[in-house]
């Protein structure tokens, strides 16, 4: 069982609690009239699936409600962190900020 540190509630708790959400950090494009249909289908549709390092959002579904992102490594399930939305992540692909 995984524990998931809530940066709201700011208490690590059970897996349970939560519900994963995605890829984390997707911006919807500023002028989208302006985008392919092809452009248009990759933001909609197309996720990163990265073996390592993701950033990914999850809801605190039965605890605050509220949306946060968290570092994960993919292959070994390991949590690196946890922010707020508007937060920017310490831990990158390429190493700690
Ligand atoms: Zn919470």
């Amino acid at each position: 069982m995984l524990l998931i540190h809530c940066p709201y509630c700011e208490e690590d708790r059970e897996e349970e609690e939560f519900a994963p959400a995605g890829q984390a950090h997707i911006q919807r494009p500023l002028d989208p009239e302006a985008l392919s249909d092809e452009q248009w289908a990759a933001y909609l549709f197309f996720r990163k699936n990265p073996r390592g390092l993701h950033h990914e959002l999850w809801n605190h579904a039965t605890g605050c409600r509220k949306f946060f992102n968290v570092t994960r490594n993919t292959a070994t399930y390991q949590i690196l962190e946890s922010y707020k939305i508007g937060q920017q992540p310490s831990f990158t692909s390429e190493g700690v900020k």
